[in-house]
């Protein structure tokens, strides 16, 4: 039985003290909480003090970036080893707005989950295709690439470390949701391709999230498909309510 999981991306929203109170909301709801593992995102500057916020509660923190090496020369990148420093266990890896402003490839992501994983992190790594790309029945054709490029190399034990998050771009911040059928489609396509690459055990046991205006009106249909584990939530994890209600209505 994979284990839910529910994080919530802030991306480049927040101030230190505004994360500081979505925290201290969140834990007051998750002090204790074990139906699934509920992740919090902030923005970087806001890592360590959260941390201090949610210690000993339920919820757990994660970076929504990192870079692959571990110190150096590198200027505005943070590292595995400080990500660690500042309390997290999880780091979102290849977000959609990273890969299409950013220009980040499926080799820089590649390296970027090996590093995750040597450091003891769980990567969180974000798949998708765009709306023409769906409109013209490549959404496959580009979710075996990235799965393909992104875990180049990798070993059945590592790969089943990664949560992947299938998020079509084109429902990311949209308000646009995939129907439940769509999800489940594209969650059993990449729990095909881990039994191919790996084998049944693998697939069992790697979990999917679905991401892309997920609120807390749709996320019980969603998790309601076989293959869907959990959310990865943006605009909505920036309420404390409303974060709260995903959580609950995702385990009901
Ligand atoms: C995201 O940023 O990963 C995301 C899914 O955003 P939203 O929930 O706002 O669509």
């Amino acid at each position: 039985m994979r284990r839910p999981i529910i994080a919530g991306n802030w991306k480049m929203h927040k101030t230190v003290q505004e994360s500081i109170d979505i925290g201290v909301g969140l834990k007051r709801k998750f002090y204790t909480f074990s139906e699934a593992d509920i992740v919090i995102c902030p923005p970087f500057t806001a890592l360590s003090k959260v941390s201090a916020v949610i210690m000993d509660s339920a919820i757990m923190l994660g970076a929504q970036d990192m870079y692959w090496e571990s110190e150096g020369a590198f200027t505005g990148e943070i590292s595995p080893s400080m990500l660690k420093d500042a309390g997290c266990r999880y780091v979102i890896i290849g977000h959609s707005e990273r890969r299409h402003i950013f220009g980040e490839t499926d080799e820089a992501v590649n390296k970027k989950l090996k590093v995750a994983l040597k450091h003891g992190m769980v990567p969180i790594m974000c798949i998708g295709e765009k709306l023409e790309e769906r409109d013209h029945g490549m959404t496959f054709e580009v979710l075996e690439k990235q799965l393909g490029r992104g875990l180049k190399d990798f070993a059945k034990d590592e790969a089943v470390r990664v949560v992947i998050a299938y998020e079509p771009v084109w429902a990311i911040g949209t308000g646009r949701t995939a129907t439940p059928q769509q999800a489940q489609e594209a969650h059993k396509f990449i729990r095909d391709f881990i039994e191919r690459t790996y084998d049944k055990e693998a697939a069992a046991k790697i979990r999917i999230q679905y991401g892309g205006s997920v609120k807390p009106g749709n996320i019980a249909q969603l998790m309601a498909q076989e293959d869907v584990d959990g959310a990865l939530v943006g605009g909505a994890s920036l309420d404390v309510n409303s974060f709260t209600e995903i959580v609950q209505n995702a385990v009901l």
